[in-house]
């Protein structure tokens, strides 16, 4: 895999990050709160269970495409701290899919 694809594949993986993260948070987030207004506690399972869904999307995604280490949660690093491959500039996903 040559520089390029491991870029591209950062690049994928930042936008689906994002993506995830800012929905499924926000949902959460959102379901705690109705679960303490509403006094309906099938809520806080629903959003507890989206805060795992979360973590363990995180856990897949976050990751090197060329070693498969587990990235840092800053996503600051243009490189991979395992194997150092140059793993692309954060914050451009704005030309992903
Ligand atoms: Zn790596």
């Amino acid at each position: 895999m040559n520089s390029e694809e491991v870029k591209e594949k950062m690049r994928r993986r930042r936008y689906r990050q994002k993506l995830i993260s800012f929905s499924l948070i926000p949902a959460s987030v959102l379901l705690t709160f109705l679960c303490f207004l509403l006094n309906a506690g099938v809520l806080l399972l629903v959003g507890g269970a989206l805060a795992l869904g979360w973590v363990a999307f995180t856990m897949l995604n976050w990751r090197c495409p060329s070693c498969h280490g587990l990235l840092a949660i800053t996503s600051g690093e243009t490189t991979c701290e395992k194997c150092g491959t140059e793993i692309g500039i954060p914050g451009k996903t704005s030309d992903c899919c």
